[in-house]
């Protein structure tokens, strides 16, 4: 059974999360605080995708993402955000999530994310062999990681995503719209400026100068380009 987690403390948000995912032939595994959703991940390491509530009872949201992310990479994290939380808050405090869905949400939407997402952190493999090498960028499509001069850089799945389809189209600009929907799925419900987020973050990971970017470089009005 696909695992999960779903971390919210208001019990009728949680109860209704659960039943819309149990529909959708998911187990959902329940935490009403931050603590518990970090013991469970423990005692689950199976779950591939947590829904991380921002507003919680012991601490906030964003620090458990931090604590499952300093120790995974792998697990697919979703904030589920209030309206009025301002974006540009949630999105600058995004650190090392992959998405976030606004309250209140549409089962169908929050299940189609949880589904593109879980479908990019391990469901299906893309038949992949070996290691595309552009220095002093080296990608490993099998183990699905990076390095930078031999340096391991850690990477999100959904940020491997993006430095896999940029090292696939050396000196192309790409959409903004084209790796919304190459990397999140064509039917993704979100926004574009999830893209946005996750190119700065990567930026911070990979670039020299990250704010004089000369490998991701912005192709104005349009989208980004990987730049050799
Ligand atoms: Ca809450």
């Amino acid at each position: 059974m696909k695992k999960v987690l779903v971390l919210e403390d208001e019990a009728n948000i949680r109860s209704f999360v659960v039943i819309n995912l149990k529909r959708a032939g998911y187990e959902a595994i329940e935490a009403e605080t931050g603590e518990e959703a970090l013991n469970q991940l423990k005692r689950n390491p199976d779950i591939k995708v947590a829904l991380l509530d921002i507003m919680l009872p012991d601490m906030d949201g964003f620090e458990v993402c931090r604590r499952i992310r300093a120790g995974d990479n792998h697990i697919g994290i979703i904030m589920l955000t209030a309206r009025t939380q301002e974006m540009d808050k949630v999105t600058g405090l995004m650190t090392g999530a992959d998405d976030y869905v606004t309250k209140p949400f549409s089962p169908a939407e929050l299940t189609a994310r949880i589904d593109a997402l879980y479908r990019r952190t391990g469901g299906a493999e893309a038949v992949d062999t070996g290691e595309i090498s552009q220095p002093p960028f080296l990608l490993n499509t099998r183990n699905r990681t990076l390095e930078k001069n031999g340096q391991r850089v850690k990477l999100t799945q959904v940020e491997y995503s993006i430095m896999k389809l940029f090292m696939d189209n050396p000196g192309k600009a790409l959409s903004r719209e084209e790796i919304l929907d190459s990397v999140w799925g064509r039917d993704y419900f979100g926004e574009l400026k999830i893209v946005d987020v996750n190119i700065r973050r990567l930026r911070i990971k990979i670039e020299d100068d990250p704010t004089n970017p000369t490998f991701i470089t912005t192709v104005w009005g349009y989208g980004y380009k990987w730049g050799f």
